[in-house]
């Protein structure tokens, strides 16, 4: 049975990339460092009859990863799929960050995806594996809203070519995803639906009003939309995709960026 551990796990897009993949008949070890939701979501992917460990682990500190890999590895007996997708949710501008937010964002979103890839490979080297990095459209797209969460988004990317080229070798295929706008909260927190508007799939008029002017397929995406190309990545269907990065995102990224230089940069030209 194959090994996926998935971080970020206890809710939204790890969640359902959890559930998706211990449909598709793996064991999963779920991490996060919440650790009540965890167990919840642990307990329902085994009533589902699904093989579970559960890492209460905060990916802000290297001795708990290095912990969740060897923890994982002597449970299971093998790794075979690493998908990073814990993120914190550091939004400061240029003008707004600090040391404290500025360290807190790089330590979960960059330096956490680097040690595991670098904890978890050893234990893929006989079988091949997968390593999937969830950064984010943010990545490409300067909107001057989030300078940390932006910088570390696109430090994956780099991370993800550099993790690529040295473990092609050994058969560990290792891609970017990038999502657009999501419907979790984190998704919703971002778009400004923070405290008086409901977050996740039920978004508010506001929010849906927001996508459907911004995104080409009108709507946000959903969690599963995520999970199921985690999934096929995985997949042997996708067996030479290495050292790239799909965008999950109903066109979003391309046309933001026209939007910008529609409002912003050149207003007026496009009326
Ligand atoms: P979410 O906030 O719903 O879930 C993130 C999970 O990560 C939470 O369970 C949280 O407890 C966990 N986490 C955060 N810090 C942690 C830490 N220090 N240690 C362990 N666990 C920690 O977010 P989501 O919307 O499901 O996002 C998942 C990924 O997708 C993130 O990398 C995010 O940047 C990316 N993404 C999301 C969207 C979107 O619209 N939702 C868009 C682009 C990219």
């Amino acid at each position: 049975m194959k090994v996926a551990l998935i971080t970020g796990a206890a809710r939204g897009i790890g969640a359902a990339t959890a559930t998706e993949f211990a449909n598709a008949g793996y064991a999963v070890a779920i991490l996060d460092r919440d650790g009540e939701e965890l167990r919840q979501t642990g307990s329902k992917l085994e009533q589902m009859g699904a093989k579970v460990l559960t890492l209460e682990t905060d990916l802000s500190s290297l001795e708990q990863i290095e912990k969740a890999v060897s923890q994982t590895a002597e449970h299971f007996g093998r790794i075979d799929v690493l998908i990073n997708n814990a993120a914190t949710r550091e939004l400061e501008t240029i003008r707004e960050i600090t040391p404290e937010n500025w360290q807190r964002a790089i330590d979960v979103n960059l330096t956490a995806p680097a040690f595991l890839s670098k904890w978890c490979s050893p234990h893929m080297k006989t079988n091949g594996g997968v390593i999937i990095n969830i950064t984010s459209v943010e990545a490409h797209i300067p909107k001057g809203v989030c300078a940390v969460y932006a910088a570390t988004k696109a430090g994956l990317l780099g991370l993800t070519w550099e993790t690529a080229n040295a473990l092609a070798g050994d058969n560990i295929r290792v891609i970017a995803l990038s999502p657009g706008a999501i419907a979790t909260d984190f998704g919703a927190d971002y778009s400004g639906g923070k405290d008086d508007q409901p977050a996740g799939p039920t978004l508010s008029k506001d929010m849906r009003d927001y996508s459907e002017s911004v995104i080409p397929m009108q709507r946000w995406g959903t969690v599963e939309e995520v999970a199921s190309t985690c999934r096929w990545l995985a997949s042997d269907e996708a067996s030479y995709i290495t050292s790239t990065e799909i965008t999950v995102d109903g066109g979003l990224r391309h046309t933001w960026m026209t939007r910008e230089i529609k409002n912003r940069i050149r207003p007026g030209e496009f009326e």
